[in-house]
């Protein structure tokens, strides 16, 4: 949940601040009767059409296919993550992968094929998914290896894609591929795959330690037509780069919310919690480690709304602004959480406390959409490329 005072910041106007409010009873409320951690392929599916019966996917696609703004809203993107991921885990990803799956449609695709998409991503009736990683070829992008090559009427892909959110669960994939138009990353190609195309099959469901649907896919002669493909052959590259600068940042706000429900969660339990003759919270030490967490997931919220802010306002990249984001929201919560469960002690790495599902789900937020490494080197290139010209 979002505190009424960031809410209250010009960043936001009153429609992100009734979608804040709306969002966050729809969630307390829905949630948890939708979630069954045990079983992630129907929580997730679950999730996916209740929150598009609320109308909650609106905010994942372009305004002119009945999203909420002209084109993405960052600022409300932000907001949902936030809120979503305060409550649970999986609420966010299903959500986050509505709009990541189909980011590069809303962004780069044709009126036809905006309109194929991105209304049954909307109305949750469709699960989405970006396929983009493979397992020589994850922080190193340009090391891609799966091909894309023209056939009569269309294109065959053939490779391998790894650690694809909703593998397996997944109605459509956005699969992005070598085409070999130049070496290196500019010889990438975008593809809309159905995933009942002949050829593509789950090879593998990967099962990580905060359990959502993944899997590694396998192309074997998966031949698509012609208007599959997204952009123009080549751009596959910037149209990854492009999609991510607007969800990196949204990365940043689910870590926001999993720090915020770890700091809520420490907090009750130091005021709860008797010791030494008093509440846990008397101790100063016990203040200075929420002192941290206060201002860490302050500075995170300022941060993530800054890049979403200048986005929305029309600044054509946020590379930098949004790899600082992600890098010191993500960092910065996986501190939060770990406080939360000092704070707990023995009780917080007992399984089924929300500290000790936070700390597990916290964790692969600091690697995917580049890891904190990647966002270093993106802000140092920013800053030196200042001094370079
Ligand atoms: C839970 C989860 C969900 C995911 N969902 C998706 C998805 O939906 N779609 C998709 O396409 N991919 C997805 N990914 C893949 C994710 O984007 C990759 O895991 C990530 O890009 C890192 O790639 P890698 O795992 O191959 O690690 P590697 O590229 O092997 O990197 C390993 C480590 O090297 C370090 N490193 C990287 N670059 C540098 C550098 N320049 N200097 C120093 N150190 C460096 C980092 O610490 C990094 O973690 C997901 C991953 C996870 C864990």
């Amino acid at each position: 949940m979002l505190s009424p005072d960031l809410l209250s910041l010009p960043f936001f106007d009153d429609e992100h601040r009734a979608f804040a409010g709306r969002l966050a009873a729809w969630a307390e409320r829905e949630v948890p009767g939708l979630v069954d951690h045990h079983d992630v392929d129907g929580s997730c599916r679950r999730l996916v059409a209740a929150m598009g019966e609320a109308g909650v996917l609106k905010a994942c696609v372009d305004g002119s296919q009945g999203g909420l703004r002209e084109g993405l809203d960052v600022r409300t993107l932000c907001i949902a993550r936030a809120t979503l991921a305060y409550v649970d885990g999986l609420a966010d990803f299903a959500f986050a992968m509505q709009g990541l799956g189909t980011g590069p449609i809303s962004l780069f695709g044709t009126p036809g094929q905006k309109a194929a998409a991105c209304p049954s991503v909307r109305e949750g009736t469709a699960i989405a998914a970006f396929a983009l990683s493979e397992p020589d070829a994850g922080s190193d992008v340009a090391a891609m290896a799966t091909t894309a090559t023209r056939v009569a009427g269309g294109w065959r892909i053939d490779g391998e894609k790894t650690w694809i959110s909703n593998g397996g669960i997944a109605d459509r994939y956005v699969v992005f591929a070598r085409t070999g138009e130049v070496p290196g990353a500019r010889g990438i190609s975008a593809f809309i795959v159905p995933a009942a195309t002949p050829g593509l099959t789950i090879a593998e469901r990967i099962d990580v330690i905060a359990p959502h649907p993944l899997a590694r896919l396998r192309f074997d002669d998966c031949v698509v037509p012609e208007d599959a493909l997204l952009g123009r052959p080549g751009q596959g590259f910037a149209i990854a780069m492009a999609t991510l600068d607007v969800f990196r940042s949204t990365v940043a706000a689910a870590a926001l919310g999993m720090g915020n429900r770890a700091l809520h969660e420490a907090t009750r339990r130091a005021l709860g919690r008797q010791m030494f003759g008093a509440p846990l919270a008397d101790l100063q030490l016990t203040q200075a480690s929420l002192a941290d967490s206060v201002a860490e997931l302050e500075a995170s919220a300022l941060l993530i709304f800054r890049a979403a802010y200048e986005k929305d306002r029309g600044k054509p990249r946020i590379t930098k602004e949004a790899a600082i984001a992600k890098m010191v929201a993500t960092e910065n919560a996986q501190k939060v959480i770990d406080r939360a469960i000092q704070v707990f002690g023995g009780l917080g790495v007992k399984k089924g406390e929300k500290v000790e599902e936070l700390y597990r789900e916290i964790r692969a937020l600091r690697i995917y959409e580049g890891a904190t490494e990647v966002q270093k080197i993106v802000i140092a290139r920013a800053h030196l490329s200042q001094f370079q010209n």
